[in-house]
């Protein structure tokens, strides 16, 4: 009876813990892990890369920190990134993407749309009851995210909606103190986030999302995944969401999508299109990196390569791998064409956090790059993307 009376005290207050541990520790646990460092590939960053680096505009195609329950203008401990780190690396632009959907046993050669692993993550992390059935709330939730931390930051953070923004943003940073102002550019990876309703593609647009992944790690209602089951290419809807995009300004990202959806996109648009995380053949083979045919197709049609930090993109992720695959692609696309595309946060394990940009700009010096090309690749290819490409 002792015994029984005992638990019938301490089954409440076990159920308060376990819930309390599961809400508050689960999701960081599960982010820590996710996104580790890996501080035994890092390289020494001398005199001649730290002072060429201080004077870069660096920027850079996607980072999923929206994703975790961690603050966004930070300085934290976990993962990649928070704005505090990424002022702290020089960078200057962010694209901050949202992530809606991933498959559970995720991996590069097929998966199924079946099965979701955010569902958990966002009740986990107490995101608002109507994102855990909604990919679309999902998006937006994130996007609020970006903009509560804008709103917070006292300037240290300001979204880029349109052209003007940016160059107001740029502007203010030439004479801010340091730490100098993170620019933010919103976008969503995978277009299951629309739900299947082309106008969805406007509701993302009204808040403020400028950039979005076609597919992610599975086929969806808009085109096939280079990962996914079919692997095809654009849906009939899939088409209307280009030239829906491109009508409102919105860039298209092709990381993730299969070949055949790449070639669709190229043959029917209008306006140049980026690939925001992606790796090179050349360096490291696999289903989502890019043939030297798509680079130099990419680099024909005025597009931009993001070249990613983790295993998948560079196989060993180290900076001076990292350098092999800007090289290359700067080789095959043109050096006009190449920026940095980290993935940071984005559930890999890199050698360069947010901090550490500038061990990018030592392991291209140290392949011999020009001072020139690695101010364009480090971020001014980029900006000069985003002043074109942004309504
Ligand atoms: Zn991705």
């Amino acid at each position: 009876m002792r015994t029984r009376s005992r638990w019938l005290v301490a089954a409440p207050a076990l159920a308060v813990a376990a819930a309390v541990g599961f809400f508050a520790v689960v999701p960081r646990v599960v982010d820590g892990r996710m996104n580790a460092v890996d501080e035994g590939k890092a390289v020494a960053v001398g005199e001649r890369a730290a002072a060429l680096h201080a004077t870069l505009r660096v920027a850079d195609l996607h980072d999923d920190l929206l994703l975790w329950d961690r603050s966004v203008l930070g300085p934290g401990t976990r993962g990649h990134t928070d704005v505090a780190r990424l002022a702290a690396g020089g960078v200057a632009v962010q694209v901050f993407s949202t992530v809606t959907k991933t498959p559970k046993g995720q991996n590069y050669q097929r998966n199924s749309g079946e099965t979701d692993n955010i569902t958990l993550l966002a009740v986990a992390s107490r995101w608002p009851p109507r994102s855990w059935g909604s990919l679309l709330e999902r998006a937006l939730h994130q996007g609020a995210k970006l903009e509560r931390a804008e709103a917070a930051s006292g300037g240290g953070l300001i979204i880029a909606r349109n052209r003007a923004d940016l160059e107001r943003a740029l502007a203010a940073r030439e004479t801010a103190a340091d730490p100098k102002p993170v620019i933010g550019l919103l976008a969503t990876e995978g277009l299951q986030s629309i739900e299947g309703r082309l106008e969805n593609v406007d509701t993302l647009f009204a808040h403020g999302f400028r950039m979005a992944g076609l597919t992610h790690f599975f086929d969806n209602e808009v085109a096939g995944s280079a990962h996914g089951v079919a692997k095809g290419g654009l849906t009939p809807l899939g088409r209307q969401v280009v030239r829906r995009m491109e009508a409102l300004g919105m860039i298209v990202d092709l990381a993730h999508v299969s070949p055949q959806a790449f070639d669709e996109v190229m043959l029917m648009a209008e306006r140049p299109v980026v690939v925001s995380h992606t790796g090179v053949h050349f360096v490291c083979p696999g289903p989502r990196n890019l043939s030297d045919v798509q680079l130099a197709t990419l680099g024909a049609r005025g597009a931009l390569i993001g070249i990613g930090y983790w295993d998948g993109a560079v196989c060993d992720p180290s900076p001076r791998t990292v350098a092999a695959a800007i090289r290359h692609a700067v080789n095959v696309a043109g050096e006009d064409h190449v920026a940095l595309g980290s993935d940071w946060d984005g559930a890999t394990t890199v050698a360069i956090s947010g901090d550490r940009v500038a061990q990018v700009t030592q392991a291209l010096l140290d392949l011999g790059m020009a001072e020139e090309v690695i101010r364009k690749v480090m971020g001014e290819n980029a900006i000069r993307f985003f002043l074109a490409a942004l309504p």
